[in-house]
């Protein structure tokens, strides 16, 4: 047996998204970096072989897998060859949509979800705001109750599938005096009169990504539109940030692991002075410490992952992984760029790809410092 974790069946779920990704997607990544775009039609080939499903059950659609089959999803998407699109599908299954399975109405999962796993819809969560990031508890996007539903009006920033999107997980204020207590969660249409793509934002990485800023005005939304209790919002986000951890660290490991391969194979061809360049030890040691890194990074993913699928308390755990493993995926991207010599600045050579794809991680999704934070917290307790 290769792992503790990995049962055959996933590894042969694994094979097969292996397969998808390399004839259907990755062909594909030069073309969707440089348009700056995902096309829709890959969300619903995607739903077609139940690829964005596999956490919901057979009864919606979906594949009815563990986690282990989400973590070795994750650990192939890299293969795509874009970290946009990495991004975009991990917002889709495991944070779009998680907080209306898991808090929504009947109603909300047959109308938002379903459409989800199919492809037919594609959802963004809706968090970040100009002057509240880290600080989730200081987002100021204000959702006033009216005789017949809500009102929202506010920003946001940053936010993955926020302009091609079909709907927002959206969290706003609804007591304005209540910090973190007074956040709740809205299920809002693209679409609805009064939201509106301010801006698709350029940026480092992830070109492919769809990231926007978002202006919502007067933006009316029925009573059914809330996502839970009301005011509960914020211990949802903090409750599901445990699954939004561990899939930046399965990404990265993933993606740390595919870098690793490609340098390796690099090294073996590039002769300097005669012989292969892996053969000079700054070479091999390099790759060494770098290999190793990576299947640190993997097992603290693993065993995070081990402890959230057995609902056995997980923060600490998937901190560390999420800090641990996006890290160490910026150092490995860094560094095999380097064993690339002039061909890693290149465009037609994998590394530089990896290198400004790796370095979003350790900002999405919490940043290395808030994860630090929590660690040593959690320390002090
Ligand atoms: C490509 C991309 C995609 C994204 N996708 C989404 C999305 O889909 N939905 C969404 O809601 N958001 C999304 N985000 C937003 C992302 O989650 C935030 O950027 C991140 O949480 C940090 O917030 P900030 O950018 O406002 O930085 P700030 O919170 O302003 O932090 C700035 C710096 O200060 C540090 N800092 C802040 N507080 C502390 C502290 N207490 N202790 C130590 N250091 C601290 C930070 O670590 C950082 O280095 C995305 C961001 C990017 C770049």
């Amino acid at each position: 047996m290769d792992s503790v974790y990995f049962t055959p069946d996933h590894e042969t779920f694994r094979a097969s998204v292996r397969r998808f990704l390399e004839q259907e997607v990755a062909p594909h990544a030069d073309r969707w970096e440089s348009e700056r775009r995902i096309p829709r039609g890959i969300f619903r080939r995607m739903g077609e072989l139940g690829l964005l499903g596999i956490l919901f059950p057979p009864e919606v659609g979906g594949a009815g897998g563990d986690l282990f089959h989400a973590v070795a999803f994750l650990e192939e998407l890299p293969r795509s060859r874009m970290g946009g699109f990495c991004a975009a599908v991990a917002v889709q299954q495991f944070m779009a949509t998680r907080h209306i399975w898991s808090h929504g109405s009947e109603e909300q999962k047959r109308r938002w979800v379903v459409p989800s796993i199919e492809g037919r819809a594609v959802g963004a969560l809706a968090v970040t705001e100009p002057d509240a990031g880290s600080d989730v508890a200081a987002l100021r996007t204000r959702a006033e109750r009216r005789a017949d539903g809500w009102v929202v009006n506010g920003a946001k920033t940053f936010i993955t599938n926020g302009a091609d999107g079909t709907f927002f997980t959206l969290a706003a204020r609804t007591a304005p005096d209540r910090g973190a207590g007074g956040l709740s969660l809205f299920v809002v249409p693209a679409d609805a009169p009064g939201v509106r793509v301010a801006r698709r934002l350029e940026k480092l990485g992830w070109h492919c990504g769809d990231t926007a800023e978002l202006s919502f005005e007067d933006v009316r939304l029925p009573a059914d539109a809330l996502v839970g209790e009301e005011h509960a919002g914020f211990r949802y986000l903090m409750e599901a940030f445990q699954l939004e951890r561990l899939c930046s660290a399965a990404i990265a490991v993933g993606s740390a692991r595919l870098c690793l391969e490609e340098t390796l194979a690099y090294a073996r061809e590039r002769k300097a002075f005669g012989r292969p360049i892996v053969e000079f030890q700054a070479v091999g040691h390099r790759l060494a410490d770098l290999a190793t890194a990576t299947e640190a990074a993997r097992q603290l993913t693993l065993h995070a992952a081990w402890r959230l699928a057995h609902d056995l308390p997980a923060v600490r755990e998937c901190s560390m992984a999420k800090l641990f493993a996006t890290e160490t995926a910026k150092r490995v991207a860094d560094e095999c760029l380097q064993c690339y010599g002039g061909y890693g600045l290149m465009e037609e050579y994998p590394a530089a790809r990896f290198f400004r794809d790796a370095r979003p991680h350790t900002i999405v999704a919490g940043t290395s410092e808030i994860m630090r934070e929590i660690i040593a917290r959690r320390m002090l307790e």
